[in-house]
C-alpha cells in the first residue's frame, strides 16, 4: 500500500479521499491555491503545499507544479478527485511516467479512448452495448448534420466531443436550427474543453439518466455496484441523485449492469468509473463513460456498503477486488442533495459569502460530505458547492421522510442555498412518485430545456 498520497483537489472530495487514506494508514498531502489557505482540506491533511494563485488554471490545473510537489513531499501516489485534472489523460500519462509515483485512476490509454465520446461509442458498440443512435465520427459541416437529422428524425442533439454537464450540447428541433446550433456547440466546445469537434445523436425527449458504478482491478476482475438515478436535472446538470433507481426492475437492472461491465472490459479499464445511459420506454442506450470518481458516488456507497474511494486506492496499489459480483447487494435507499451556495429564486445564481451560521443536521441516516465550518467564506473562484447531504433509509419512502427532517434541520445563514429548493421537491408529487425524467424540472421551472 502507498505511504503518502497527494490529493490534487480541494473541498469535500479532497477530504473524502484523505479520509479513505487515513483509514488505510496512508499519509496525506494537500495542495492549495492562494484563495484556499484556510480551507477545510488544508486543515485536514497531514501536510499542505501552496501551488499558486486563485485561478484554477494557475494552481489546481498546474500539472508541473503538482507533480513537483508530490515529488518534494515524497508522495508515492496522486489522487485527482473529480473535476480539475481528473479526466485529463495527459496528466495521467505524466504521472504514470514519473518514477515512484502512481496514478490513482484508470490507465491513461483507457481514459483517452473513453474520454473522446465518439471513440467511447465505438468501443461500446464493439462490446454489443446499445448506444444512442448517432455518429461514431465527428461531423464535418451543417449539410452532414441536416442529412443526419433526416435519418434519425428531429429532435437531434449536436454535442461537443469533449463536453459534459450539458455544456457544448445543443438541441435541434428542425432543419432551420442546424446552422446556429452547430456554431454554438463548436463555440462552447472550444471555450470549455479546448476542442471544437462535435458529433450528432438522436435527442431523446424524456429519458431517465441511469448510470452504473463500476470497479475494475488489474487482474481482470470487473464488478458493477448497481445504478444511480440522476434524472432530476436542471439544464442538464444533476440536482439530486439516488440509488437504486425507482424506474428499473430487476431484469433491466441486471442487463444494464452487465452491459456496463462488458463495455469497460472491452476498453481495458481499471479503477473506478461510471457508465452513463439514457433509459426510455424500457430500452437503454449508452451515453458516455466518466473515468473518475463522481460527485454522487456516495449514494452507491450507502446502499452497497462498499467504500469506492478505498477501493480506488487498493486497486491502484495492485490489489485484487475481494468480492464477486454475486456479493454485491443493494440494501435500502439513499439520496444525495447538492447543497450549493446559489439562489434558487434568482435563477440559481451563485451567492458567494460568509457562512455566518452553519449547522448541518445529524443523527440516524444522515451523512454529510463537506469541508466547511461556520465562519468560512464561500468564495467565487471555484464551484458553488458547500457540501453534499446524503440521506439513507430502509426504502425510498422512508428515505424521503428522513430527508425532510434532515433538510429542515440544516441551518445556513450568510449565503443563499439550494436547501429550500430541495425541501420543495420533497413535496412534489412527480419526484415523490419517482416518475420524473431529465426534462421534468426544466419544464416545471419553465426554463430552456
Ligand atoms: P454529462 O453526463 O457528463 O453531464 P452530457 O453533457 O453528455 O454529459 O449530458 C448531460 C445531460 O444531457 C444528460 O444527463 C442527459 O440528461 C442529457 N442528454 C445528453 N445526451 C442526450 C440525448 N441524446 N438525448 C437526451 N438527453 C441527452
Amino acid at each position: 500500500m502507498f505511504d503518502k498520497v497527494l490529493v490534487a483537489n480541494r473541498g469535500e472530495i479532497a477530504v473524502r479521499v484523505m479520509a479513505a487514506c487515513e483509514e488505510l494508514g496512508i499519509g496525506t498531502v494537500a495542495v492549495y491555491s492562494d484563495a484556499d489557505r484556510d480551507a477545510g482540506h488544508v486543515e485536514y491533511a497531514d501536510e499542505a503545499y501552496n501551488v499558486g494563485p486563485a485561478p484554477a488554471s494557475e494552481s489546481y490545473l498546474d500539472q508541473e507544479t503538482i507533480v513537483d510537489v508530490a515529488d518534494r513531499a515524497g508522495a508515492d501516489a496522486i489522487h485527482p478527485g473529480y473535476g480539475f485534472l481528473a479526466e485529463n489523460a495527459d496528466f495521467a500519462r505524466r504521472v504514470e511516467a514519473t518514477d515512484g509515483i502512481t496514478w490513482v485512476g484508470p490507465p491513461s490509454d483507457a481514459m483517452e479512448t473513453l474520454g473522446e465520446k465518439t471513440n467511447a461509442r465505438t468501443v461500446m458498440q464493439a462490446a454489443d452495448v446499445p448506444v444512442v443512435p448517432g455518429t461514431t465520427e465527428p461531423v464535418a459541416d451543417a449539410d452532414e448534420v441536416r442529412t443526419l437529422g433526416e435519418e434519425y428524425g428531429y429532435p437531434i442533439a449536436i454535442k461537443a466531443e469533449g463536453g459534459g454537464g450539458g455544456r457544448g450540447m445543443k438541441i435541434v428541433r428542425s432543419e432551420a436550427e442546424v446552422d446556429d446550433a452547430l456554431e454554438s456547440a463548436r463555440r462552447e466546445g472550444e471555450a470549455y474543453f479546448d476542442n471544437d469537434s462535435v458529433y450528432v445523436e438522436k435527442y431523446l425527449e424524456s429519458p431517465k439518466h441511469i448510470e452504473v458504478q463500476v470497479l475494475a482491478d488489474r487482474h481482470g476482475n470487473v464488478r458493477h455496484l448497481g445504478e444511480r438515478d440522476c434524472s432530476l436535472q436542471r439544464r442538464h446538470q444533476k440536482v439530486i441523485e439516488e440509488a437504486p433507481s425507482p424506474a428499473l426492475d430487476d431484469d433491466l437492472r441486471d442487463e444494464i449492469g452487465e452491459a456496463a461491465r462488458q463495455g469497460v472490459r472491452e476498453a481495458g479499464y481499471t479503477n473506478a468509473g461510471t457508465v452513463e445511459f439514457l433509459v426510455e420506454d424500457g430500452e437503454f442506450y449508452f451515453m458516455e463513460v466518466n473515468t473518475r470518481i463522481q460527485v454522487e458516488h456516495t449514494v452507491t456507497e450507502e446502499v452497497t456498503g462498499i467504500d469506492i474511494v478505498r477501493w480506488q486506492l487498493r486497486v491502484a496499489a495492485g490489489e485484487e477486488l475481494a468480492f464477486d459480483q454475486a456479493d454485491v447487494e443493494i440494501d435500502g435507499h439513499a439520496v444525495e442533495y447538492r447543497i450549493n451556495a446559489e439562489n434558487p429564486a434568482a435563477d440559481f445564481a451563485p451567492t458567494p459569502g460568509k457562512l455566518t451560521t452553519y449547522r448541518p443536521p445529524a443523527s440516524i441516516g444522515v451523512r454529510l460530505d463537506h469541508a466547511v465550518a461556520q465562519g468560512d467564506e464561500i468564495g467565487g473562484d471555484y464551484d458553488s458547492m458547500i457540501g453534499k447531504l446524503i440521506v439513507s433509509g430502509d426504502d425510498r419512502d422512508h428515505c424521503l421522510e428522513r430527508s425532510k427532517r434532515a433538510l429542515e434541520h440544516f441551518a445556513v445563514d450568510g449565503v443563499h442555498t439550494t436547501i429550500p429548493f430541495h425541501r420543495l421537491l420533497l413535496d412534489d408529487e412527480t419526484f415523490v412518485t419517482g416518475d420524473h425524467t431529465t426534462t421534468y424540472l426544466d419544464r416545471e421551472l419553465d426554463d430552456d430545456a
